[in-house]
């Protein structure tokens, strides 16, 4: 198997240009070309481990890297090596004799950690399978995006990580198969990979959105779905202030009765111009389950995509504009969604892989979020907006829906959740009127949390005060999985010990 890369010394800057570091070196992982999954994992891991070894030795800090999409620092390690993740990037079927008894294995996948989200939709397909959730966008590789804690809008749904079902991870002192207490994959398979078990179900909560401080991943077992298609509903409507209120009760189909279809959404987005939050057209996006159906060829991404990119793109129009941002950022918006099909319309069905937008890097993007209880929506959402407005507000506001999502520390940690994002222009406007939002929903003790990818403004006190009792755990669990304090510092940077998790 060909050696990793070592590109050398050099400043690297993350995808969308948010952040950059000084490397002492930038690592290429190559893969392994076994036709073995099992062969692969462990050509992989031996790899990584010798690589983790010679750093600890060296007492240099490592940080692996999925597609770098995080606009927050946490890719970022002065003077560290930064290991690129993107050529593991093979998925494999598993059969009845991998894995445990009560595992159905055609709804399984060995997906290695740097496989994009593009791609395991393309595997999954293949194998008559379907994510059941993801982000919007798909250039994310499955182990950064659940590290994070990914998410969409799937009503019935949590993030990215709640796919996992098993992870390979490697620290310094060893590869390790995670798997909570219950078996996901026969002891021999495990064997095969050259990896040692580790039953623990903290240590597999805290490695699914593991913000890069459990462990080096290199490839996870997932679980799908059926393949199955959906329904796209996308529009420009007027909405009215008791709209906000039936989503705060969860009242999604009285939502969809009224804008769309007289059907259960599987999926609702609200896009909205806080300037003029009922004065002015929303963009809505609904998703609606159907059977799939081989002989619907896929349509074009404008008609069933996230209408996400576009929008941030030229929202970037709005930097630095004073006046008319209401108007300019409506126009922003109408771009956004040049593209409608409503009710009427023929019918733009199209499979999961389908609904999200291809990877383009976004200069100077600005993301933020906020997550929520949803019933806290009703009393939080009047002066959240009068608080990013009185910060300038560069940006539009979008509310995504979800269910609690597995992990310690995953962000949507309630019940029922509801995602306010704030996505536009990198300015002092954009980031002022994200932190007076934050500054507003504590005045009013509303309990939320924030994305670990996005820009945050987090430090240590607020993670542990906003985590709790998950927080500990999540810091026992690194204890048990790395015992050795020196394993644990191969992992910091400076972003990770100002966050309180190194
Ligand atoms: C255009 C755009 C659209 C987005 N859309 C959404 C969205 O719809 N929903 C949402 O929730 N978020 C969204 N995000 C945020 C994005 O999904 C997250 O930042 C995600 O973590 C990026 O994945 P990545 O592969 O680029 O990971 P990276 O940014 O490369 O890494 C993220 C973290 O994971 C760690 N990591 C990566 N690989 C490994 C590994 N193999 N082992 C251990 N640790 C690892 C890294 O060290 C880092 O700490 C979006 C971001 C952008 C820029």
């Amino acid at each position: 198997m060909p050696a990793p890369l070592r590109r050398g010394p050099q400043r690297w800057t993350n995808y969308h240009g948010t952040g950059s570091a000084q490397l002492a070196d930038l690592v290429e992982l190559a893969n392994s070309p076994a036709d073995a999954g099992r062969d692969v994992l462990r050509d992989v891991a031996q790899d990584v481990l010798a690589l983790l070894q010679g750093a600890k030795a060296a007492r240099i800090q490592v940080r692996p890297l999925g597609s770098g999409w995080s606009p927050s620092p946490i890719c970022l390690v002065e003077g560290g090596w930064l290991v690129e993740t993107r050529r593991l990037n093979r998925c494999f079927r598993l059969a009845p004799d991998d894995v445990a008894a009560d595992h159905d294995a055609s709804r399984l996948m060995l997906v290695q950690a740097g496989a994009t989200v593009d791609e395991v939709n393309d595997s999954a397909h293949e194998l008559g399978l379907s994510l059941t959730t993801c982000g919007a966008s798909n250039g994310q590789t499955l182990a950064g995006a659940a590290a994070t804690g990914t998410h969409g809008s799937v009503l019935t749904a949590g993030g990215i990580q709640d796919h996992i079902r098993a992870l390979q991870v490697v620290t310094p002192s060893g590869i390790f198969w995670v798997e909570p207490l219950e078996r996901v994959m026969r002891p021999e398979f495990v064997a095969a990979t050259g990896s040692i078990i580790l039953r623990d179900n903290d240590v597999f909560a805290a490695c699914l959105v593991s913000i890069g401080v459990m462990g080096f991943v290199t490839a996870m077992v997932i679980e799908c779905e059926p393949v199955y298609m959906v329904r796209n509903i996308q529009k420009r409507a007027r909405l009215g202030r008791h709209h906000i209120t039936q989503l705060a009760a969860g009242d999604f189909r009285g939502f969809s009765r009224e804008l769309a279809l007289d059907e259960d959404p599987y999926f609702a987005q609200v896009i909205l111009n806080p300037f003029a939050p009922f004065a002015k057209d929303a963009l809505l996006r609904f998703l609606y389950r159907r059977a799939y159906d081989a002989t619907i060829p896929p349509p074009p991404r404008a008609l069933v995509g996230a209408g996400y990119d576009a929008l941030t793109l030229i929202a970037k129009a709005m930097a630095g504009l004073d006046l008319f941002r209401a108007d300019v950022l409506q126009l922003a918006m109408r771009a956004g969604y040049a593209v409608q099909r409503d009710i009427d319309d023929p019918e733009a069905v199209a499979t999961w892989g389908n609904t999200t937008e291809p990877h383009n890097p976004i200069a100077n993007l600005f993301n933020g979020s906020v997550t929520l209880e949803r019933a806290d929506l009703e009393r939080a959402f009047d002066p959240l907006i009068k608080a990013f407005v009185s910060g300038g507000g560069g940006t539009v506001i979008t509310l995504r829906f979800m269910k609690r999502a597995a992990g310690l520390l995953a962000p949507a940690r309630f019940a029922d959740n509801v995602v306010i994002d704030f996505d536009g222009p990198r300015s002092d406007v954009s980031h002022r009127s994200y932190r007076a939002v934050v500054t507003r929903l504590d005045a009013l003790g509303i309990r939320f949390t924030r994305h670990w990818g996005k820009t945050n403004d987090l430090d240590a006190a607020r993670v542990s005060k906003d985590y709790g009792i998950h927080y500990t755990r999540f810091r026992a669990a690194q204890r048990r999985i790395m015992p050795d304090p020196g394993d644990l510092a191969v992992f910091g940077s400076d972003c990770l010990t100002h966050l309180g998790l190194i």
